[in-house]
């Protein structure tokens, strides 16, 4: 079955879709996107998702062009028209195209793509065996709270996980901190049991799958800190995960050449990756 996306108010064949080579993207990655999870053909926490699509346009000055109902259908339409089950679907605004120059245009048409592709579920194999993780510097722009298109570090410590086979790259800041992956957020369990992860400001994405985990881990009693962690505190750990939209709950097994505690999946990473997977078939997790 061919792929369809969605671009600029047509829906076309995926291989021959395109955007304008003036596009802002394009020139100067002046522009913000989305992940959402499909599962059971479902979509997960879309309000989450365009809440925070909406606050990164606001951010970037580009008040949403496409109304939030109009944009809702889109993404269910791309869901349906491409059959997927289980997979992903990518939302892309930029600031449209315009004759290139640094500055804003004066009346830009924001260029809206939508897309989506099946993927395995991310409740399978690397989330039950957990994974291993590197460290990096984290090279990025002083606002990754906004999700930008401008990922460059973004890729260039993920290709450095690759090349080692690693699954993920945490970025480290100047202090020793591990702010959060390239795409993932990071999370550590100490030795008392206390879940940790970076606290939410311009340093890290806000991620829709982290504040969800959050909710789940208070819920259910957990001790939660959102703080900075160390490189050396996360090696030193009794557990560690990552979070994200692709991948749900992943317990890390290693970092860099440190096996953390006995080298496999964690209990408490066990009980949040369970009752995560669980709290997604609730319809509060899912779109209509
Ligand atoms: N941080 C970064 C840098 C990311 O790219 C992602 C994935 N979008 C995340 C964190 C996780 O966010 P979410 O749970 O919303 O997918």
């Amino acid at each position: 079955m061919s792929r369809i996306a969605y671009v600029n108010g047509r829906f076309l064949p995926h291989n021959s879709s395109a955007i304008h080579i003036e596009d802002r993207a394009m020139q100067f990655g002046d522009g913000v996107y989305e992940v959402i999870a499909v599962v059971g053909g479902k979509l997960i926490d879309v309000e989450l998702h365009y809440d925070r699509l909406a606050r990164s346009l606001r951010e970037l000055n580009m008040e949403m062009q496409i109304p939030r109902v109009a944009l809702h259908l889109t993404v269910q339409e791309v869901v349906r028209r491409n059959r997927i089950g289980e997979g992903i679907c990518y939302l892309q605004i930029t600031r449209g195209s315009a004759p290139r120059n640094h500055a804003f245009p004066s009346d830009p048409r924001h260029s809206v793509v939508v897309t989506a592709r099946r993927s395995q579920p991310a409740s399978g194999r690397v989330g039950r065996l957990g994974v291993y993780v590197i460290t990096t510097a984290d090279l990025r722009w002083q606002r990754r709270d906004i999700k930008s298109v401008s990922l460059l570090p973004n890729v260039l410590a993920k290709q450095n996980a690759a090349e080692t086979g690693a699954f993920e790259a945490w970025l480290v800041d100047k202090n020793g901190a591990v702010t959060e992956g390239s795409h993932s957020n990071a999370w550590i369990v100490n030795r008392d049991g206390t879940v940790i992860t970076h606290q939410e400001d311009v340093d890290i994405l806000s991620g829709v799958t982290r504040r969800r985990i959050l909710e789940i881990a208070r819920t259910d009693g957990m001790e939660v800190v959102e703080r900075e962690f160390t490189v050396g505190e996360a090696k030193d750990a009794q557990e560690a995960f990552l979070t994200s939209t692709s991948s749900f709950v992943v317990p890390v097994t290693r970092i860099d050449d440190t096996v953390i505690a006995d080298g496999c999946p964690g209990s408490v990473t066990k009980r949040l990756r369970c009752l995560y997977l669980e709290a997604i078939k609730q319809p509060s997790f899912v779109s209509v």
